[in-house]
């Protein structure tokens, strides 16, 4: 049995004392909820102080980016070693990582590979723009995203399978689109790596969820929850989702 997951990416919003306050909203709401992981990623600035304020909860943290290097002149940049003393999570190759700051496959290897060696668990994001979903290229994509060699799935690796189109757009994808997406993924996973390694591996869908279309993709029988971005900065909205994902999916 997967444990679902779901994953709120902050992306660049919330002052520090704006995410103490939305922390301080959520975590009741969410501690209360049982057999999903929940995962917020707040800014690199609030997840020290975030990290206290979560002592004793449920609620786990994670980064929504890092470098691949352990520590040296890399001017800007937060590294695994870093990350490893307060979350246990990082999203990487998220698309907007990939477009606004031309992240390209080998460097988001080499980001996930130094995430599992540092303990950190990457959530990576793969998925096809709007132009390759209409050319009938999203499974050359993927494949293309995936095949980055080496990449341990048995490591905790969770991936999140979010098309560019549906991202910030409110325009989510189909749940069957989704599941049958995820289920080439997961085939995908089984050819590299085997079929137990990729029975294991988490696959949330990710774009546009929302607490009103949550049910339908946590239904799927391959979607394992959700990497959720504008919906997961509304308290309310972000324990529904939640809480919608236990209700259906919760393991005991
Ligand atoms: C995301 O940032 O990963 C995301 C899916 O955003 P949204 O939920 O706003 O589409």
């Amino acid at each position: 049995m997967r444990m679902p997951l779901v994953a709120g990416n902050w992306k660049m919003n919330t002052t520090l004392n704006e995410a103490i306050a939305l922390v301080k909203k959520m975590r009741p709401g969410l501690d209360q909820i049982e057999g999903v992981e929940k995962v917020i990623c707040p800014p690199f600035i609030s997840l020290a102080p975030i990290k206290e304020l979560l002592k004793g909860s449920s609620i786990k943290l994670g980064a929504q980016n890092m470098y691949f290097e352990e520590k040296g002149a890399y001017t800007g940049e937060i590294s695994p070693l870093m990350l490893a003393e307060l979350c246990q999570f990082v999203i990487v190759g998220h698309s907007e990582r990939r477009h606004y700051f031309k992240e390209t496959g080998e460097i988001i290897e080499k980001k996930v590979k130094a995430a599992l060696k540092f303990g950190l668990k990457p959530i990576l994001c793969i998925g096809e723009t709007l132009e390759e979903n209409e050319a009938g290229k999203t499974e050359e994509v993927l494949a293309k995203q995936l095949s980055s060699a080496g990449i341990n799935y048995a490591g905790g690796l969770v991936l999140a399978y979010e098309p560019v189109w549906a991202i910030g757009t409110g325009r989510a994808a189909s749940s069957r689109q989704a599941n049958e997406t995820i289920a080439f993924i997961r085939q995908f996973v089984s050819k590299q790596s085997g079929k137990e390694t990729a029975q294991g591996v988490r696959i949330l869908y990710g774009g546009s969820v929302t607490a009103d279309n949550i049910a339908e993709f946590i239904n799927q029988p391959e979607i394992d929850g959700a990497l959720v971005g504008g919906a997961s900065i509304k308290a309310d909205e972000f324990i529904s989702i939640v809480k919608q994902a236990s209700d259906i999916k919760r393991v005991r």
